[in-house]
């Protein structure tokens, strides 16, 4: 059996990025970019004040000094003529700076009477004024990959970039297999249960990027799981949910076989999620996870999460781990590395939750965290740091 480090390297050479393509900057948010983007302007365009107030010469910027008032520059509307020495014009925020003018007297400072002014407290100079190209110059850029934040939305629009070259949606075929699943709203049979960690991976992809696509459900026969991999086939990526243990009725890795699979290993040494299966089915890469709910979430996040991540162009990495004290002792680990389901207490301290069975969605969805354990993990103190993956 592989370790989970080992399973994630070898589905990082089974990917690649699918062609970027071009959006409008408004439809870019949470999308990666692929290629930097390069500002076409300065920002401020000209200097500019940062309050509303009194434009004027630094040298007459001193306690007392009356000027003369000889005009108005408002965001939008420049100042044409030139500041002297003794003169002084009213400004707004945002108003390009006039000619001869270095310093902004805000307007709290000032006595006014009539087209005089009266400078009480001024400031050193010069003061509230953000010079052209404060924010960025003609040129800069936005580097790639990077997943664009609102305020990288806000920074392109500033820079007049209105299209932008991303990383496409992967597509993401979702085949879930067995005989004993019906879709959320339809009725079970008796013996049937909801198709339940298929959404749920759905919800994971499509969060991070992804073009998750569910497919009718695979009975468990081979004609059945072959139309699914007809179905799949578009696909940049097929994952299986199910089917992919050993038992009579586990089909995924015999039917893919007769297909062509390529098979790049089976089974990892995790808990929960040891019948990960990955490979090549007809050029297209293809994961299976494990049925049971949790333990295909948990692959998700383990897994599916950081192989979208290669494939949008982002750094090919474990999933980001990060510690906290345990708020309880912790028995001993067995020999393969076990993703707890845990949560915070109130004082950011991390209580592993007794129960563990890999079908508990309930307690999947009240976790704040999967404590990561390491295989053959010695036992552990309360207080002590343990590493996990955040959720949600
Ligand atoms: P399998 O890997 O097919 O043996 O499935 C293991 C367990 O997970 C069984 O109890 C299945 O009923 C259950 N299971 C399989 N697929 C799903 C699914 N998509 N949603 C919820 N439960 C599932
Ligand atoms: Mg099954």
């Amino acid at each position: 059996m592989i370790s989970v480090n080992e399973a994630l390297d070898a589905l990082f050479a089974l990917v690649s990025p699918p062609d970027p393509e071009d959006v409008r900057l408004r439809k870019a948010s949470g999308r990666v970019l692929a290629r930097e983007a390069v500002a076409t302007r300065d920002q401020p365009p000209f200097s500019s004040s940062s309050m509303d107030g009194y434009a004027l010469r630094g040298a007459d910027a001193l306690e007392g000094a009356e000027l003369t008032v000889i005009g108005e520059a408002a965001a939008g509307h420049s100042f044409e003529g030139m500041v002297s020495p003794g003169q002084a014009v009213r400004i707004f925020t945002g108003a390009p700076l006039p000619t001869g003018a270095d310093h902004v007297e805000i307007q709290e400072n000032v006595t006014r009477t009539g087209d005089h002014i009266r400078l009480e407290s001024p400031e050193k100079s010069p003061a509230n004024v953000r010079p052209l190209g404060g924010d960025f110059r003609a040129g800069d850029t936005l580097r790639a990959p990077r997943r664009l934040s609102p305020a990288d939305i806000a920074l392109l629009a500033s820079m007049n970039v209105d299209r932008v070259t991303v990383a496409r949606r992967p597509i993401v075929a979702l085949i879930s297999t067995g005989d004993e699943l019906v879709m959320p709203g339809e009725t079970p049979g008796p013996d049937q249960i909801i198709a339940s960690n298929t959404l749920g991976l759905e919800a994971l992809l499509a969060a991070e990027g992804a073009d998750p696509r569910v497919l009718p459900i695979a009975r468990d026969t081979p004609e059945s799981l072959e139309s699914a991999f007809r179905f799949a086939r578009g696909a940049d990526l097929i994952v299986t949910i199910g089917g992919a243990s050993d038992g009579d009725h586990d089909l995924v890795r015999s039917v893919a076989g007769t297909q062509g699979l390529m098979q790049s290993f089976y089974k990892v040494a995790m808990r929960p999620g040891k019948p990960l299966m990955a490979g090549r089915l007809a050029d297209v890469p293809i994961i299976g996870l494990p049925g049971n709910p949790v333990s295909a979430l948990v692959c998700g996040h383990v897994f599916l999460v950081p192989v979208l991540r290669a494939m949008l162009g982002l750094p090919a990495q474990l999933a980001s781990r990060r510690t906290a004290p345990l708020a309880h002792d912790l028995g001993k680990n067995g020999p393969r590395e076990h993703y707890m389901r845990a949560r915070f207490n109130e004082d950011g301290a991390l209580g592993v939750f007794e129960r563990q069975d890999s079908s508990l969605l309930g307690l999947l969805s009240s976790a704040d965290a999967l404590a990561v354990r390491p295989p053959h993990d010695p036992p552990r103190a309360a207080g002590e740091r343990l590493a996990y993956l955040p959720l949600g």
